[in-house]
């Protein structure tokens, strides 16, 4: 159990201080604009940005049309060139944009590596890709015939993206959608421009180096917030809108995609469950929960949020959870030491604050949940453990901190009900040595999740799967497995090679 160590103090927390540095060794410039932009490590006004407008937003969907329909002819594999040094240009840069990612949205620097490295794996399984983007023949029941499905290059992609993850999931679209014929433009988080401007800044180089065949407006960036992603969802030259955020977010995205029967991959919130079964490896079953839950502050998409613990472990078990929290080293993400970072903002803490005094009303205990002091303006918490009563108020609704819900249950099959009760169905995992148990939770009438997981957590996904969860965690599928399907359009064909006509279903019509 990693969780020992002592909480490290962070009596002067300066990101700003980084920042330059980073920002020539990546590339870039820090932009000066009126929307101001802070380093959630410090509180520190780091730099500020001019949001792009409507008509702007226009113009820059116009040039990826544009590239679209040179990209389009370039074959798959050459597409799969440019990408290859995508990741060639992230390995080199991986230091310096994952202390970006760390001072951008404050998670630890092995999650700001990590995240690059998630950049690079991605790229990786698109090179691969760009020689597989098989179709299929298909048996024609008419004599002298031949069916075919071949997969084409789409159109422009907007991807719109969220502040946990302010570099993975624009890599997890783009590289993708490149190697499959589109052109791509990006709306990041405006809580995390930096990382997307040093991104873009990257991609731009290997673009001037890779000569004609990569068009200008091949990949684009447009800064702003909601009225910047609403324009460029509303764009008829937008094929596909891959939107990752909250559910709200993507009520709206997905139906202003729909208005105009465009595409959308949608990738929203979650409210992610762990069942631990008297049979599991406790130790095991601890890592994964306190990781699951505390990991990257409680602001994963796929963050454990909610614990059902059998009756007859749980006074065993949750006992051990509280003292992991109470433990968590919490401090400045630079230092290794830190397990967690802090917050994004003020609204963030005020959102977990109203989750804590509405599970209490409720008649919770709450364990932890209170600031850290001596971190400046930045938002350092200790993680809440909440025992519940039964699962209801802020247990159902998806709060982005680290809070656990706890519950007890008797049967398999109510843990599983329990689990599939929420709105959202993102993740859920089990611990349990019983194979039995283990089969049921991934069964058709087991965990209703896009992801189920068995002996591990909630969160920390691999590229190679597919990712994406089903209700209101909006039914996409991106990164690995067969989601690169949703970046292309699928065209059946049938060729005669006879002399005769015939009809299908045995239709006759003679002249
Ligand atoms: P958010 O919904 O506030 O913002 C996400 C993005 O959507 C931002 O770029 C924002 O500017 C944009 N946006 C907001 N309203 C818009 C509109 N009307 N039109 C177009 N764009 C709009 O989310 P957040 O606070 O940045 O991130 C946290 C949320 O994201 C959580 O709910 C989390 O679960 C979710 N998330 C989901 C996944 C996933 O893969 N399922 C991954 C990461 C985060």
């Amino acid at each position: 159990m990693y969780l020992g160590r002592m909480t490290s103090q962070h009596p002067a927390i300066t990101a700003t201080t980084h920042l330059d540095a980073l920002a020539a060794a990546l590339g870039f410039a820090l932009p000066q604009g009126g929307v101001e932009v802070f380093s959630p490590v410090d509180g520190a006004r780091v730099a500020g940005f001019d949001p792009v407008d409507a008509a702007a937003v226009g113009a820059i969907a116009d040039r990826a049309a544009k590239a679209f329909h040179h990209w389009r002819t370039v074959p798959g594999p050459r597409r799969g060139e440019l990408v290859r040094r995508l990741g060639e240009e992230l390995r080199r840069h991986k230091a310096d944009l994952g202390m970006l990612v760390t001072l951008d949205c404050g998670k630890p620097l092995s999650e700001g590596l990590g995240e690059v490295q998630e950049m690079i794996d991605i790229c990786d399984f698109a090179v691969g890709l760009s020689r597989q983007l098989h179709g299929l023949t298909i048996a024609s029941e008419r004599p002298g015939h031949r069916m075919s499905e071949t997969w084409h290059p789409l159109g422009p992609v907007a991807i719109i993206t969220a502040f946990n993850f302010p570099v993975a999931v624009w890599a997890w679209n783009a590289a993708l959608a490149l190697v499959c014929g589109d052109s791509v433009v990006w709306k990041p988080s405006e809580k995390t421009p930096l990382t997307a401007i040093a991104v873009q800044a990257l991609f731009d180089r290997v673009v001037a180096d890779f000569g004609p065949d990569a068009p200008e407006g091949l990949a684009q960036l447009v800064l702003g917030d909601a009225p910047t992603g609403a324009a460029l969802v509303d764009h008829p030259e937008i094929a596909l809108v891959s939107a990752t955020g909250s559910t709200a977010m993507g009520r709206i995205v997905g139906q202003a995609a729909a208005r105009r029967f465009a595409r959308s991959l949608l990738e929203l919130g979650g409210n992610n469950a762990t069942v631990v079964a008297p049979s599991a490896d406790m130790e095991l079953a601890l890592t994964g929960c306190a990781f699951g839950f505390m990991g990257t502050t409680g602001q994963r998409c796929t963050s454990l949020r909610r614990l059902f613990v059998e009756r007859g472990t749980y006074d065993s078990f949750v006992p051990r959870i509280i003292s992991a929290a109470a433990r968590l080293p919490i401090g400045d993400p630079r230092d290794p030491a830190n397990l967690a970072g802090p917050l994004i903002d003020e609204a963030s803490f005020g959102a977990m604050q109203a989750a804590l005094a509405d599970a209490r009303a409720l008649g919770a205990t709450v364990h932890g949940g209170e600031r850290i002091d001596g971190s400046g303006a930045g938002v350092y918490v200790r993680p809440a453990v909440v025992e519940m009563p039964t699962q209801t108020g802020p247990m159902l609704r998806e709060t982005f901190a680290p809070i656990l819900y706890c519950l007890r249950y008797d049967t398999l099959d109510e843990a599983i009900a329990l689990n599939n009760a929420a709105a959202q169905g993102l993740s859920s995992s089990i611990f349990t040595n019983d194979l039995r148990e283990a089969e049921a939770f991934v069964a058709a009438s087991g965990s209703d999740c896009g992801i189920a997981n068995i002996n591990i957590g909630t969160s920390g996904a691999e590229i190679g799967g597919a990712f994406g969860g089903e209700k209101e965690t909006g039914g996409g599928r991106e990164s690995g497995s067969d989601s690169w399907k949703a970046y292309m359009r699928r065209q059946t064909s049938t060729v005669n090679y006879s002399a005769a006509l015939p009809l299908a279903q045995g239709v006759t019509f003679e002249l």
